[in-house]
C-alpha cells in the first residue's frame, strides 16, 4: 500500500516521530481536560540494540512528562521491550521503567498483546505487582479465558485493569466473535471489578456499550476515583467525551508516536479492514 495512502491513516491516530512530537500531542490534549497514555508503536523487537534504544526513549519520557508536569502516564508492550528475546530480558527492563517510574510518582501500564503470549504477560505483571505498585494489567473481552484471569488475581486492592474487547485476530476456539458475546463478557467482567472495588480503564469506543457502562456505574453508585474512561487518539467519539466530563469523569487518550507509523498502520488495516471505512467516514465528518 503506497506510503502517500497510509500517511492519511496514520496522521489521523499517531501523533507524530518523536518525544517533542508526542508531548505536544499531550500538552495541548492535557489543556483540553484529558489525560494521557504514551505509547512508542513497534512489537516483536528481537534486536537487542534497538529493544535498548526504545527503553531509553521511555526513560527520556518519563523525564520529559515529569519535566513539563505533563498528566501522563506510559503503555508498553512486552515485545516491543523484550519479550521475543527472554523473559529475563523484558522482565529487567520493565523493573528498570518502573524504578523510574516510581521516582517521578508515574504509572505504568503493561499492553495486552495476542493470546500466544497472555501467559508471559500474566506471569510478568504478577512478578511486577509483588515488587511495585505503581503497575497495571490490561484484559480483553473478547477471550474466553479473560473473566477467570481477572478472577484469579490474587490482590486485588492492587489491580488497576485496563477492559478493552481485543484487537488481534484469534480463534474461534478461544475467543469470542460475536459482537454481543463480547461485549456480553465485557459487561460481565465490569460488574466484577465494580463489585470487587477495583480500579478499572473502560476502554471502548462502542457507544451502545458505553451506554451500559453508565448503567453499571449508577446500578453500584461506582464514584469517579475507581473508573476512568479511555479512547484512543484521533477516533472521533461524537459528544461522549463532552458528556464524560460534564459528569466529572476522568477520560484518557492514548497516544501512540514513533518511527514504526507505517508498519503500525498496516497492521492496523490488515487486522481490521474496517478502520479505512471508519477513517473515510470521520475525514468527512471532519
Ligand atoms: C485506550 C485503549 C487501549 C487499548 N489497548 C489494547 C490492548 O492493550 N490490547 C488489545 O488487544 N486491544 C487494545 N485496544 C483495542 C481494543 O481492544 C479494540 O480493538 C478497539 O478499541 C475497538 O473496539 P471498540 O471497543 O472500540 O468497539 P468496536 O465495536 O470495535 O467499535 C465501536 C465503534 O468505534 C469506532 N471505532 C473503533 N475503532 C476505531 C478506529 N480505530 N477508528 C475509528 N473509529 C473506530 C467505530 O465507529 C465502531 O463502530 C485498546 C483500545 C483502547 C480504546
Amino acid at each position: 500500500m503506497p506510503k502517500s495512502l497510509v500517511r492519511i491513516f496514520a496522521k489521523q491516530y499517531v501523533a507524530g516521530e518523536n518525544v517533542n512530537d508526542v508531548l505536544e500531542v499531550v500538552s495541548s490534549l492535557n489543556k483540553e481536560g484529558f489525560k494521557t497514555t504514551v505509547d512508542i508503536l513497534g512489537e516483536h523487537f528481537t534486536d537487542e540494540n534497538e529493544i535498548n534504544e526504545i527503553v531509553a526513549e521511555y526513560n527520556e519520557l518519563y523525564k520529559e512528562i515529569h519535566n513539563r508536569n505533563l498528566d501522563s502516564n506510559i503503555s508498553i508492550k512486552p515485545t516491543h521491550i523484550g519479550l521475543d528475546i527472554s523473559y529475563v530480558t523484558v522482565l529487567l527492563n520493565f523493573t528498570s521503567l518502573l524504578d523510574l517510574a516510581k521516582k517521578y510518582n508515574n504509572f505504568l501500564r503493561i499492553d495486552m498483546e495476542s493470546s500466544s503470549i497472555t501467559d508471559d504477560t500474566l506471569k510478568l505483571y504478577r512478578k511486577l505487582i509483588s515488587i511495585y505498585d505503581n503497575v497495571g494489567i490490561v484484559f480483553q473481552s473478547y477471550l474466553h479465558r479473560s473473566y477467570d484471569d481477572l478472577k484469579n488475581i490474587k490482590n486485588k486492592s492492587t489491580l488497576n485493569f485496563r477492559l478493552c474487547k481485543g484487537i488481534y485476530k484469534e480463534s474461534g476456539n478461544i475467543a469470542f466473535s460475536n459482537y454481543h458475546d463480547i461485549n456480553n463478557n465485557y459487561l460481565k467482567m465490569l460488574e466484577y471489578a465494580f463489585e470487587n472495588d477495583i480500579y478499572v480503564g473502560i476502554a471502548t469506543h462502542d457507544t451502545n456499550l458505553i451506554d451500559k457502562c453508565y448503567e453499571l456505574i449508577n446500578k453500584y453508585n461506582v464514584t469517579s476515583d475507581k473508573f476512568e474512561f479511555q479512547v484512543l487518539y484521533g477516533v472521533p467519539m461524537d459528544n461522549y467525551l463532552n458528556k464524560h466530563k460534564q459528569n466529572n469523569y476522568t477520560v484518557r487518550v492514548y497516544v501512540p508516536y514513533g518511527k514504526q507509523w507505517y508498519e503500525y498502520s498496516i497492521r492496523r488495516i490488515k487486522e481490521n479492514p474496517n478502520i479505512l471505512i471508519y477513517v473515510v467516514k470521520n475525514l468527512f465528518k471532519r
